[in-house]
């Protein structure tokens, strides 16, 4: 029997075909790790934000928006400790030249090469994952300066700046999203571990005394968060850091994992972070970043609580979770059952044949003023036509056939179920919003 499970080919392939991922600079041969975005894919990544943001809403604080700069100074990583501890154990196979991280699950340093067969090692170094440049002419250590390898630390650097200029109190939160590089030894399965990326983080300031709690809610809403843009949640699970592995600053960390075919990995992390970065950079630019409290008339340095996932990781994984593939009508067909708020094209308009063409085009336009993703297609069988739009998610297609000409009514078909319903063509509009709201 066929497998009709989901897999990293068929994602890859269906991306590449449909335009969702290309490789970066493809006629090129591509670049490991890098990737660009077609139209479907910008789409789907701006409908990934877009839930994000309003995601992070809530009843206990404020949230402030931050755009950083994606090059910082050394002073900066140095002081977030990313000079000193952003590194990855790497070994090169003397033989094939092929390079590998020693924490990664394929590789016995004790066994030969997986590559080549050949046991052939170098000693394990440390690679420090960020990528350096060099700012102005002059090619002295105050020029130095690296892309930032998370978008957190722009935060922390503001953190003041924001306070002073938002009027707000403890406690609230400044989020980002926003590209971060990193310089990963082995970028693989595709968008899962990528060389440049973006993600969404939320920095959450509060008080000490109130942080675990802080931490729980944000646990807690994180999940909401996956439930809310459809993901079956029998694929999610929590993942407690235990004790030993905790970084020295996190009273806790949990990471939210997803079952991919290639096991159970991290998609975000939340993590209880202490006073430790802002704390750290009072120290490396003697500027103070604790804050004045009025009612307790006494300066604190707030406690962070950080949720931080990669845009593209959920894209994978949001592409792993809607992939379907059933038969109808004789044939194959694959499906992307992604929810209506992430479909990139919220529906397609169209005509049976292409005589009554216009009727279409009115309605193609009049849902264009409202909505921008939408599709009009006219060429081919409508079977065939029905199943481009499934193949990429999208969540309805109104088809126009005659007798709308005689009845201004026409036909609603429904992705997941191929069920089909006639309504006015005038509640057209309607109809669409209250799916994707
Ligand atoms: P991993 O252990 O998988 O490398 P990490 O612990 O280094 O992840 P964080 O530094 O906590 O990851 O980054 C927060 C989030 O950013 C991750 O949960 C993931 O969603 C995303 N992310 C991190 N590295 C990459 C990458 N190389 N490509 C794509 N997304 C990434």
């Amino acid at each position: 029997m066929a497998n009709t499970q989901a897999t990293l080919e068929k994602i890859v392939s269906l991306c590449k075909r449909r335009g969702f991922v290309f490789p970066a600079a493809d006629i090129y041969g591509g670049i490991n790790g890098l990737y660009d975005f077609g139209h479907l894919g910008y789409l789907m990544k701006e409908n990934i934000k877009n839930s994000w943001k309003k995601s992070i809403q809530n009843d206990l604080g404020d949230i402030f928006f931050l755009d950083g700069t994606l090059i910082g100074p050394h002073a900066m990583w140095e002081a977030s400790g990313h000079i000193s501890n952003f590194h990855d154990p790497m070994i090169d196979c003397m033989n094939c030249k092929k390079r590998f991280r020693t924490d990664d699950d394929n590789i016995n340093t004790e066994k030969s090469c997986p590559s080549c067969g050949i046991k052939a090692w170098t000693n394990i170094r440390d690679f420090n994952l960020m990528f350096q440049t060099q700012l102005g002419a002059v090619a002295d250590e105050s020029a130095q300066a690296y892309l930032r390898p998370e978008t957190a630390q722009t935060i922390f650097v503001q953190f003041k700046n924001i306070w002073s200029t938002s009027r707000t109190k403890l406690p609230f939160g400044v989020a980002q999203i926003g590209k971060a590089f990193r310089n990963e030894i082995t970028p693989k399965q595709f968008l899962f571990r990528m060389r440049e990326f973006e993600q969404m983080e939320l920095e959450w300031f509060c008080k000490d005394e109130t942080s675990m709690d802080m931490f729980n809610f944000w646990v807690q809403k994180r999940q909401e968060f996956y439930k809310s843009i459809g993901i079956n949640m029998n694929h999610i699970r929590m993942y407690q850091h235990p004790k030993e592995k905790l970084s020295h600053y996190s009273k806790c960390t949990f990471d939210v994992e997803y079952e991919f075919p290639f096991g159970f990995k991290e998609l975000e992390g939340i993590a209880h972070r202490g006073t430790f970065d802002l704390t750290q950079h009072t120290k490396f630019s003697g500027k103070d970043l604790a804050v004045f409290d009025q009612e307790t008339a006494k300066s604190e340095t707030p406690v962070v609580v950080e949720s931080s996932v990669g845009v593209e990781r959920l894209f994978l994984t949001l592409l792993f979770d809607a992939y379907h593939e059933d038969v109808m009508d004789n044939e194959t067909r694959i499906v992307l059952k992604l929810h209506p708020k992430i479909a990139p094209i919220k529906a397609a308009v169209l005509p049976l044949v292409k005589k009554i063409s216009a009727p279409a085009e009115d309605l193609y336009k009049e849902l264009k003023k409202q909505f921008i993703n939408i599709d009009f297609d006219e060429s081919g069988s409508i079977g065939k036509r029905y199943r481009r739009q499934d193949e990429i998610g999208t969540p309805i297609c109104f088809t126009i056939d005659f007798q709308t000409i005689e009845d201004q009514t026409i036909t609603v078909r429904i992705r997941d179920t191929a069920a089909q319903e006639r309504i006015k063509i005038s509640q057209a509009a309607t109809y669409l919003s209250k799916i994707i709201s």
